[in-house]
């Protein structure tokens, strides 16, 4: 296809703005590009690196282990484009689906699974986590801990298929820090092992997730959660601003009510915040002639083969035949 060249200056941010905090594309994966588009998303699956910040972010990023990738001090890098596959739960299930990738956001937080970590990263998981599940419709009981989705299959050392392969991610499923990440649920069972489609081999983590062992209490104090039918629970609708009540019936002070800040990278998202195509990019008609001195807006939105690129970041050089160009019709 022949490419439109247009002299314009252009501007290359390597950080997008999320919800007041700074998203770094410094460690996106090389192997971004070779992932699928997720068909589905149900659920955001939390990890833990096990491993110190720098070699934690190396090798996310080299092999394009999750979404995102949250430090100790609150920093967020992008290592997966968030509707892309990202291979960060292996071996998983839950409530009878298989291979979670295929229908969840990963993130891996620079820690370990039982040790306490500081407010700025669980405030950066809160806001982030709180995002993503307002652009999907997620329920906090849908946002599940790497340990209560991997499962180990039948080996020399185990008669059955189990669940109990690793700890990862432990403490998220603990009440005291879900307190903290403002998330008011979780699964009050494993459906996988109730159906007996698993079995448990590792009690203390299942008394974790599913009972009241909760080790964070003197760190981050107690908090009371309500405990969810995981095969009734269902995706809400993707909304902008659902005004989530508090225990005591006052508006939580959660950041799910802010409005989509996410930068939209499919054209269902595109769709669900209300752009629509103002004009196609030809040899004639330019996005200078389409929308003007609007063309390298934030909010000006260029499409091609399914990609989305914002305006203030696209690279005139990628001009060409048949791109839309989207806005927000006033
Ligand atoms: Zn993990």
């Amino acid at each position: 296809m022949r490419r439109i060249l247009v002299s314009i200056a252009f501007i290359l941010l390597t950080a997008s703005v999320l919800a007041g905090v700074s998203v770094s594309k410094r460690y996106r994966s090389e192997r971004n590009k070779e992932r699928e588009v997720r068909k589905s998303t149900e659920f955001i699956v939390l990890h833990t690196t096990e491993a110190a910040e720098k070699s934690s972010l190396r090798h996310v990023s080299e092999r394009g282990l999750c979404h995102y990738c949250v430090t100790a001090s609150g920093d967020i890098y992008q290592i997966i484009d968030r509707h892309r596959v990202a291979f960060h739960a292996g071996d998983s299930m839950w409530n009878k689906k298989e291979e979670i990738d295929n229908y969840s956001i990963g993130i891996e937080c620079v820690g370990y699974h039982d040790k306490v970590m500081p407010r700025k990263q669980l405030n950066a998981i809160r806001d982030l986590v709180a995002e993503l599940q307002s652009i999907y419709g997620i329920p906090d009981d849908k946002v599940l801990t790497h340990s209560q989705v991997a499962f180990g299959e039948k080996n020399k050392w185990q008669k059955h298929r189990h669940r109990g392969r690793k700890r990862c991610g432990m403490l998220f499923a603990m009440p005291s820090v879900r307190g903290v990440l403002k998330l008011e649920s979780r699964a009050a069972y494993d459906p996988d092992v109730k159906a007996k489609r698993l079995v448990v081999v590792d009690k203390y983590l299942n008394s974790v997730l599913y009972g009241s062992v909760d080790t964070m209490v003197k760190t981050y104090g107690k908090s009371t959660i309500k405990k969810v039918d995981p095969i009734k629970s269902k995706l809400q609708k993707p909304v902008a601003n659902i005004q989530k009540k508090g225990i005591n019936g006052e508006v939580n002070s959660r950041p799910a009510t802010v409005k989509f800040k996410i930068i939209p990278q499919t054209i269902t998202e595109l769709n669900a915040q209300g752009f629509k195509v103002v004009g196609t990019v030809t040899k004639k008609n330019l996005p200078l002639n389409i929308v003007g001195k609007h063309w390298n807006d934030k909010d000006t939105y260029y499409v091609i083969r399914g990609r989305v690129m914002p305006g203030n970041i696209i690279d005139p050089k990628r001009f060409e035949e048949g791109m839309t160009i989207w806005r927000k019709s006033k």
